[in-house]
């Protein structure tokens, strides 16, 4: 997306960038692939809920229109329980005790004056209060985020996780129908291909070179080094590379650099797809799993976002199990995972013995969602301080290291390249000058 965004930009400028990919295919994390009998899974549940009309346009152009709108249906599940999304607006049906302990602490807290908020946590207990802080978000934090509250910071959050008032969480604990209130209420889904389609016409953008894997940047000779051997020179450089792989390419990067790098954590994550003869396995389109004993921390229904993304009559999931390499390394194999998700689709009902399974399989994600603990401000002003002094414009979610949708990571690459062609311009300047 992020390549993407650049090419659209220096294209609009009349330049036609070389794009250089690792993988066999383009697309990065926005791909999508067919499984015989005709599954398609996007590399996790990926659905377009911009607000940016311009983006949607072009995400709708891209696919001839052809794209479903549809509104979201989000469901959480805990120890058995089903609640709607976000789970503080929807106490409705949870346990009497538990309800009446998280109202309690949820006006005690509201009655206290506001201290400091230095962490995750302490924004999580001023909001919630104590019991719905610990049962629901700091127990979904040590399994997507793979760290503790105490260890992130908040900066973050903006609109993901919902403060609510006092009324609304009245309302949602007395009502079985209180109000959505998401900042996600409907998306966008392309009908054929996944995901993926929505770069289709982005793809004449650049000239894609596949199968080229980075592997050294010498900035003062701007030369690349790829994998396969080839070696070739460029004038502007914008990278989607992920931070930590990317600084320890670059020649002659300072020791305080290659630490800071090695500082930025991020989780990884295993996807296990599985497609089942039978489409009614959920009504909603994801689910956020909180208990421990669950390996997954999310699932989606692949099957739910476009009728195309399964054979008729057959439905699909897939499920998310988090890593981190600085937090819980990840070790084995990603079908090692196949049987402990399948065994816990049971556990909580979604499969049943009866269903047949039609197709399972799984990948690793290595590469998954910025963790925003507390060593990642200062390591990242320093990553991205060098990398501004050498003149390489970096973009997308691993580029500037951030927790972006794929609408953010595309306009981050048509602002890195815009900001790259700057800085080409003002030193062409200066070189005419010294010349002249
Ligand atoms: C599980 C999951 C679910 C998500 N769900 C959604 C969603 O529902 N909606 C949404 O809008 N966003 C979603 N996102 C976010 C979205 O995937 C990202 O914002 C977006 O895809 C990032 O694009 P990017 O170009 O920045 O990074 P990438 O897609 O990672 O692109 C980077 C590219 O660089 C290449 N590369 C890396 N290293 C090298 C190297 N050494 N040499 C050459 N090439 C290299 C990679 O192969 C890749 O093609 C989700 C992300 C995840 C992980």
């Amino acid at each position: 997306m992020a390549g993407f965004g650049a090419a659209h930009r220096l294209q609009a400028e009349g330049i036609t960038p070389v794009m250089y990919d690792k993988n066999a295919y383009y697309g990065g994390h926005t791909m999508s692939f067919r499984h015989e009998p005709g599954f398609v899974f996007d590399i996790g549940p990926h659905i377009s809920f911009t607000k940016d009309e311009r983006i949607q346009d072009l995400f709708a152009e891209s696919v001839d229109q052809l794209y479903e709108t549809i509104q979201i249906n989000l469901n959480n599940y805990w120890r058995g329980y089903w609640p709607q999304h976000p789970v503080q607006l929807h106490l409705h049906g949870l346990p009497e005790d538990v309800v009446v302990k998280v109202i309690a602490d949820f006006v005690e807290e509201r009655q206290k004056p506001e201290g400091p908020i230095n962490n995750y946590n302490d924004w999580l207990l001023a909001s919630f209060g104590p019991t719905f802080a610990e049962l629901f978000p700091k127990q979904y934090t040590r399994k997507y985020h793979l760290t503790t509250a105490e260890n992130m910071s908040t900066d973050w959050l903006g609109p993901r996780i919902y403060r609510p008032s006092l009324e609304e969480v009245l309302r949602g604990a007395i009502s079985a129908s209180s109000p959505n209130i998401h900042y996600i209420t409907h998306f966008r889904y392309p009908q054929q291909g996944g995901f993926v389609s929505y770069l289709q016409k982005f793809v004449p953008s650049g000239d894609i070179q596949l199968n080229h894997e980075l592997v050294s940047v010498d900035p003062r000779a701007r030369l690349l080094t790829f994998s396969n051997g080839t070696i070739c020179s460029y004038d502007l450089l914008v990278s989607s590379v992920p931070l930590p792989d990317l600084i320890p390419m670059i020649v002659g990067a300072p020791r305080d650099v290659l630490e800071a790098a090695r500082k930025l954590a991020c989780s990884s994550c295993v996807l296990v797809n599985i497609g089942v003869d039978r489409e009614d396995i959920s009504n909603a389109h994801m689910t956020y799993f909180y208990d421990e004993d669950i390996c997954f921390t999310r699932l989606g229904f692949p099957h739910m976002l476009s009728p195309n993304n399964a054979p008729k009559g057959t439905g699909s999931i897939q499920a998310e199990v988090y890593f981190s390499d600085k937090y819980k390394p990840f070790a084995g194999q990603p079908r090692d995972w196949i049987e402990p998700v399948i065994a816990d689709l049971r556990r909580c009902g979604l499969l049943r013995d009866s269903d047949r399974i039609l197709c399972r399989n799984a990948m690793y994600l290595r590469y998954a969602n910025i963790i925003f603990d507390l060593d990642r401000a200062a390591a990242l002003a320093t990553v991205h301080g060098y990398l501004d002094d050498l003149g390489i414009a970096y973009c997308g979610r691993y580029g500037d290291w951030g927790y972006m949708w794929t609408d953010e990571s595309f306009k981050s690459g048509e602002k890195a390249a815009g900001a790259a062609l700057t800085r080409l311009a003002a030193s062409q300047l200066r070189q005419r000058a010294q010349v002249a």
